[in-house]
Formats: C-alpha cells, structure tokens, sequence
C-alpha cells in the first residue's frame, strides 16, 4: 500500500513511461490508473511489488496495449484468407474508391436524374444479379447476418420448421454453429440422416405442412471421407419444389471463378452453380475468396429476395457506403474481367495464381540483400493454404524464408518481428522462423528485409 502511495501522479507517471507511446494522453492515463488499481488489488492480497516493477508492468503494458490498435500486418503465414489478419486484402481500384466515397458526400440513397430520394444500393443489386446469372440479389453486412434475415424472412409461426442434414450442422467459426443460428431466427431445426450419409427419403420423410424450407449448408471448413453420401442438389431441389418450399444453401466462401483453374487446389462450389443446380437462394460472404469487403451476399429468386427486403431485420444489418462502394467495385471488376480472370487485381487470386519461380526470384533477392547476419536465411518449398475456412484439403506449393537465429530463440525472433513496424507475422517450427512469400505483397518486400536486417545484426 505505503508503496503504491509513493508512486507519482498518473499525470507524471504517463509523462515519464509513456514519451513515446503515440496513445491519445486520456487513453494513457486510463490505463494507468486501471493499473495502479490492479497492483492496489494484488498489494491487499499481500503480493509483493516493488515500485520499479510495478512501473516496469505499467510501461510494457502500455505498449502492449498500444500495440493491440489496428494496424497494418505482413501476413507472412501463406494462409491467403486469414481470419485473424483480416482475410481478404482490397485491390487497388476498390481501395481509391473507398477514398473517394469515404471523403465526400454521395448518392447512397438519392436519385440524381429526378432530384429525389433514391434506392440504397440499386446499382449494385442488378450488378450481383447480373454476376450471379440470377432474377435479383441484395447484399449485407456478412454472411452470418445474410442467413439471419433470410431464415427470419422464411419462417412463420406455425411454418418454422427448416430441414438440414446432420452432415451440415457446422460450426462456421467465432463458436458460431448452424442450430444457434437458427434458433435466433425463430426457426426449429428438424435434422436428417446420420453424419456420414443423408438420403433423398430422408428429406421427404422429414416434411410437414409447418416446414419452411431446406437448409444446405456448405462444408467449408471440413472435410467428410470414406462411407459417405448425399442426394444431388437437383433431386433436394425437386423435393422442395414439389412441397412448395424453397430450397436454400449457405456456401460460406462464394468463388466467383474456377479455383482449379488458378491454383493445384480443389473445386470450389460457385454462386453460379448453385443456383442453375435449383437451389433457390444462395448466400456467401463478400470478404473470403470473392476478395471484396466483410459482407454476406444472397442471390437468386426475385419473389423471395423481396421478401428479405422488407423484412425489417434488413434494416439492421444493412450496409455503409464504404462497403457498398468497395463492394460495387469489387463486383464490376469480376463483370468486367468475366473473359479473362487474370486481368482482376484481387490480391487473394493474384496470390492463388502466383507462380512458385516467382516466389523464389523474390526470396533470392531479399537474401541476397542480407548479407552477414546472425543467423542462417535459406530458400524452403512450403504449403500455402486458402485458409479462412475454406477448402480444408488444398494445400498448394509456395516459398519461404527460412530463418535460423543464432544468438536467439526462434520464438524471441518471431515475436519481435510482429511488433516491429509494419509487424509480421510468420510462423514457427522447433527449428526455424518461416516468413512465407505467397502472401506478402511484393512492393512489401524491402520491408521485410529491413525487419530482418534490424532484428538480426550483431
Ligand atoms: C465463413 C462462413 C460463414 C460466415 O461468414 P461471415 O461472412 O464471416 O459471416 C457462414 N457459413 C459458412 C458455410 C462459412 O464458411
């Protein structure tokens, strides 16, 4: 206590430990205080402290916290849609759109022909339609949000029921699991089939005058091998149909190109594959392989996505003008771009499709421009990843730095590089730091070579 005491005002403290934290000098101080009370805490409990270190815990505090402020990150991983870096990076021309809209004022919801109140986000529902190959599509603030309305669009009392195979109760990440999500929109989950296999009978069986639709659920992120089986999209679709139900697929991911075509890896489902199979709306989230801002996109049936439209949850997970501008350039550019894909500048498919001599040019030169360090720098073949649940099987070829310190742990090095400026991020092994190529922006390269050299001179 009589220690604590001893200790200057926050206003000095923040002064002498904090210089060169660039925190607003409120926001230092709140820490600080929130400190001083912890330490008073832990003193009560007769837990020993020093002033010093109660200072020193106050300082490496901040500048951890300091540290936790979004920022920038060489995602050096090799796992392009990475959840917890972001997953997919804006191209240029979305980024330059963002500015422009984000600076100014726009017409979000006004008619420029008649000078009036116009419809939010008309352009760019006929512009997803069109992509889709579909009668209408809308667009919010992502895909869990999208499924939401979409139930609490489709079901009723007394006309709640949805139907999922027991093969597609997944939980899509963040804890978040398919039954919960349900729950939340009123619907009653009526389950079918065992694990590994779901019949078409089963999903007859299952129906009732109080169901409202079947739920397709992609397996994005995992797998199922071995004595498995499902009915075609078609025949669940002819079911539904029959019933006078719709049939709905949450696809997570939504490429919105042939991923076997840009990298060894597997097929994933299109939007577009979807729906000419029968499936009556298809939603997928706008930041995962489509590379366009955190969104949840739903296409298809004119009748039903009208119906979403006036549900008044909508208005609650609508998006901004800085998703609706990113996200109409995103969806332009894959329009404009349909005929030949490599033209798109979404750096989630430029680093799908990048080439692994390239890598290695790159990892070269960045050696070559570290000469004398301490520690040993060689060229690894790695596996790269799709990452952000999605495709679990395709790992694909690409290039790494392999980085052995001498004089420091592997775990020491890797942490100094995260909180270095830009902060990277790599990942470890017993005997080496990897930073992997594929996912860091070449025009990033000198960075990571002034990090190395800072890090690892003697
Ligand atoms: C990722 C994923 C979601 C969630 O998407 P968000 O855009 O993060 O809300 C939902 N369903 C599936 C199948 C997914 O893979």
């Amino acid at each position: 206590m009589s220690k604590l005491a001893a200790l200057p005002s926050v206003e000095k403290l923040a002064a002498a430990l904090a210089p060169d934290i660039p925190l607003p000098r409120p926001l230092i101080n709140l820490f600080i205080r929130r400190e001083i009370d912890r330490f008073r805490q832990l003193l009560l409990a007769d837990e020993e402290h020093s002033r010093e270190s109660v200072e020193a815990a106050i300082k490496s505090g901040l500048r951890e916290f300091a540290n936790s402020r979004l920022q920038p990150v060489i995602n050096a991983t090799g796992v392009l849609i990475h959840t917890n870096l972001g997953r997919s990076p804006l191209g240029p021309r979305a980024a330059s759109a963002l500015q422009t809209i984000a600076t100014g004022y726009s017409n979000l919801e006004f008619d420029l022909p008649s000078g009036t109140r116009g419809k939010r986000a008309g352009y760019l529902e006929t512009a997803l339609a069109c992509l889709l190959e579909t009668e209408a599509a809308t667009a919010v603030n992502n895909c869990a949000a999208a499924l939401v309305l979409t139930l609490r669009t489709l079901v009723a009392e007394g006309k709640n029921e949805v139907i999922v195979s027991r093969s597609e109760l997944v939980e899509i990440g963040g804890g978040f699991r398919i039954p919960e999500i349900l729950e939340t929109s009123g619907a009653k989950l009526v389950e079918v089939g065992a694990t590994n296999k779901t019949h078409l009978r089963d999903y007859q069986k299952a129906l009732t005058p109080q169901t409202a639709l079947i739920l397709k659920v992609h397996r994005s992120n995992f797998y199922l091998e071995g004595f498995v089986g499902e009915p075609e999209i078609q025949e669940i679709a002819k079911v539904a149909h029959d019933h006078g139900i719709p049939l709905v697929e949450d696809l997570g991911s939504g490429a919105m190109i042939n991923t076997d075509e840009l990298a060894p890896i597997e097929h994933e489902p299109t939007p577009q594959e979807c729906l000419r199979r029968g499936i009556d709306l298809v939603i997928f989230s706008g930041d995962k392989l489509l590379g366009g801002p955190q969104s949840g996109i739903i296409g298809g049936s004119a009748k039903l996505i009208a119906q979403i439209k006036k549900e008044p949850f909508f208005r609650a997970v609508r998006c901004d003008k800085l998703i609706l501008t990113t996200l109409q350039e995103s969806i332009d550019q894959y329009l404009e771009t349909k005929a030949d894909p490599t033209q798109s500048d979404v750096p989630v498919l430029t680093f799908l499709r990048t080439e692994t001599h390239a890598l290695k040019e790159r990892a070269r030169a960045i050696i070559a421009a570290l000469p004398g360090l301490e520690a040993q720098i060689t060229i690894a073949e790695t596996l790269a990843r799709p990452g952000g649940g999605t495709m679990p099987r395709s790992e694909f070829p690409s290039i790494a730095l392999k980085i052995t310190p001498r004089d420091q742990s592997i775990p020491k090095l890797a942490k100094k590089l995260r909180l270095g400026t830009p902060a990277i991020v790599g990942y470890t092994t017993d005997d080496a730091l990897f930073l992997d190529l594929r996912t860091v922006f070449p025009d990033t390269d000198h960075a990571v070579t002034g990090a190395l050299k800072a890090t690892l001179s003697s």
